[in-house]
């Protein structure tokens, strides 16, 4: 479990800026508020937009947070070579477009893949070079509550993603480098400057 003491841990050196970053960890850690901050505030960097099978939830915009498509549509784009990785997660697919990811990466710009823990090793295989970036809850109990908040989702549906955030913390040391989710702004701010080279500072909370 991530130590709240500090809100940046390296795991080994902290690793030079990457063109291509990874953001991952356990569902209902709040990866998704992260992204949304970024997408709102930091325009310098580029946000890959996933493929998924699930529906939308209130408020989600096809082609903002998600290309919502059907079952026979993502297994072709899977097939095809579409996606840069690709996984399973709570009963539906999720998968990242390639051709978007390698443009970026071409044309030199900071770009973030938000993906789960099986996503992010299948990035770290296709592209060495990749940042992966994990963000763990300040506690297990908070993640929890989190998840159970989440007013959108029935019981079994949460069941699986408390499931699957179990396996998804003791994948923590794969990474290059925990942010602990203590705070929005906090997170994002760190995200940014590992993306963009300014100097990071470990920070007592
Ligand atoms: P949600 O349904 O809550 O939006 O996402 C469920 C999980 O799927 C989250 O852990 C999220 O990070 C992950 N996810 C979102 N997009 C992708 C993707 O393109 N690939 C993979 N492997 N996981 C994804």
């Amino acid at each position: 479990m991530a130590d709240p003491a500090h809100s940046i841990r390296s795991h080994d050196t902290v690793p030079v800026p990457a063109s291509l970053t990874v953001l991952s960890g356990p569902s209902g850690v709040g990866k998704s508020t992260v992204v949304r901050a970024i997408r709102r505030n930091c325009p310098q960097i580029w946000l890959s937009v996933s493929v998924t099978t699930r529906r939308p939830r209130p408020g989600e915009v096809h082609g903002r947070e998600y290309f919502f498509v059907g079952e026979r549509e993502f297994e072709e784009m899977a097939r095809s070579g579409q996606l840069l990785e690709w996984a399973r997660f709570a009963g539906h697919y999720y998968g990242t477009p390639r051709a978007p990811v390698i443009a970026t990466q071409r044309a030199g710009l900071p770009g973030l893949l938000e993906v789960d823990v099986v996503g992010a090793r299948q990035v770290r295989a296709a592209a060495p070079d990749a940042l992966l970036v994990f963000l763990a809850p300040p506690s297990w109990d908070e993640l929890v509550r989190r998840l159970t908040e989440r007013e959108t989702e029935p019981a079994d549906v949460i069941e699986r993603r408390l499931e699957a955030a179990r396996a998804e913390l003791r994948a923590e040391s794969e990474f290059d480098v925990t942010l602990v989710n203590t705070s929005v702004q906090d997170v994002c701010a760190q995200l940014v400057a590992l993306m963009t080279a300014q100097p990071v500072t470990k920070q007592a909370e």
